[in-house]
């Protein structure tokens, strides 16, 4: 058994739901934050769990070049080296390989490509990206794709989709043959250190999601959903959006996808969004989504709240000593005024980049529990 997928309610589209992973159950709709170096930017994992996080998102590229996987590994795996006992989903790295090296070179076999930190060489394939992301050990791992490039012609979205498919193939059959292996597994013996972070079960294992490719073409999208499918995985994941296209057509493409997955099996929508775009596409049936904006966002200052965008840096915070956004009920809501925000914002403090994260996640979060309400109330995917 890796995971189990638990439909509670629907409301057209959307639905609401319950994902049970060795660590931990996961409500759906689900925004994930990012902590791609084992972190999730200037908040410490007991605050994340306090806000009710249930499942992070780590970075295979990034903790593959930093502290390296046999590193985690050999720590008990990504959960006990952490120290985080909930559930954790790993890309597959090659998202960031395709956005963060110019130098990339694709071939059949994977891709070489360049450490954006000191220049060296290295090679990724579906294989490698397997070994990477059971060394890590996160509960739900992603197969080795290529994220398709906008714009790009039919023919170059064909061939990319067609590379994507054989390598979900050759994912799954290294996946299946090594997926005893996790550092959690039932061979690991049990440390007593380990109970906070050891699954509920020790004959566990993780789960391998598929990825749809397809670029903005929904024939192909249709074609990439249903070869992906034919493969067989537990959960599938659309990606190769948000790369720099209109939103109305991710929109299109996402409506439109959404409708060759099947019910029964979450669906995890790649790196998306803003707060409206995240009610959007629970509304549209996805499940599970990921962004560094509310993290990203709030380092630059730039916070989400039930009126709008704030940006806390502007002069006319100065004197302001109302809450950051009233109706919310978080810990930096309930304390702080705008004015010391915007005080430590100005004057670089280590502080203003940790509260602007920790409210601009329990935004996040208290959006997406409110979209489970209203779906659990039959009213569709809205802000209540
Ligand atoms: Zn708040």
């Amino acid at each position: 058994m890796s995971i189990a997928f638990k439909i509670e309610a629907t409301s057209g589209e959307a639905r609401a739901g319950r994902l049970i992973t060795p660590h931990g159950e996961v409500e759906t709709p689900v925004f994930m934050p990012v902590g791609t170096l084992a972190s999730v930017k200037g908040v410490s994992q007991d605050v994340l769990e306090e806000l009710g996080v249930q499942i992070l998102l780590g970075n295979t590229y990034h903790l593959y070049l930093r502290p390296g996987i046999e590193q985690i590994r050999k720590l008990g795996g990504l959960h006990r080296f952490m120290a985080w006992p909930r559930a954790i989903l790993t890309d597959s790295g090659g998202f960031q390989v395709f956005s963060l090296n110019e130098l990339r070179k694709v071939t059949e076999e994977g891709v070489t490509f360049r450490s954006h930190l000191d220049g060296s060489s290295h090679f990724f394939s579906p294989e490698s990206a397997m070994e990477a992301q059971i060394g890590l050990g996160a509960d739900i791992i992603m197969a080795f794709d290529e994220c398709t490039e906008y714009p790009a012609d039919a023919e170059r979205v064909r061939q990319s989709m067609e590379l994507t498919l054989r390598w979900a193939e050759r994912s799954k059959k290294c996946f299946e043959e090594h997926k005893e292996e996790v550092p959690w597994g039932a061979h690991c013996g049990s440390r007593e250190a380990d109970k906070s972070v050891r699954p509920t079960r020790a004959d566990q294992t993780q789960a391998l999601f598929g990825i749809v490719q397809g670029g903005m073409d929904a024939a192909l999208r249709k074609e990439s959903a249903e070869r992906t499918i034919e493969i067989g995985f537990p959960g599938y994941a659309i990606g190769g959006l948000s790369v720099g296209e209109p939103r109305a057509l991710t929109r299109e493409i996402v409506e439109s996808t959404v409708a060759h997955l099947p019910a029964d099996r979450p669906r995890y929508l790649m790196g998306v969004g803003t707060p409206e775009e995240i009610v959007e596409y629970a509304g549209l049936g996805i499940d599970m989504m990921d962004c560094v904006l509310p993290t990203r966002a709030a380092r630059h200052g730039l916070l989400f709240t039930s009126e709008g965008k704030v940006s806390i840096k502007q002069a006319r915070y100065a004197g302001d000593e109302g809450p950051l956004d009233a109706k919310c009920g978080c810990r930096v809501c309930s304390r702080y005024s705008r004015a010391y925000l915007r005080h430590l914002y100005a004057s670089n403090e280590v502080l203003a980049q940790v509260l602007n994260t920790v409210h601009n996640l329990s935004f996040y979060l208290d959006t997406m529990r409110a979209v489970r309400h209203s779906i659990a109330l039959g009213r569709g995917a809205r802000f209540l």
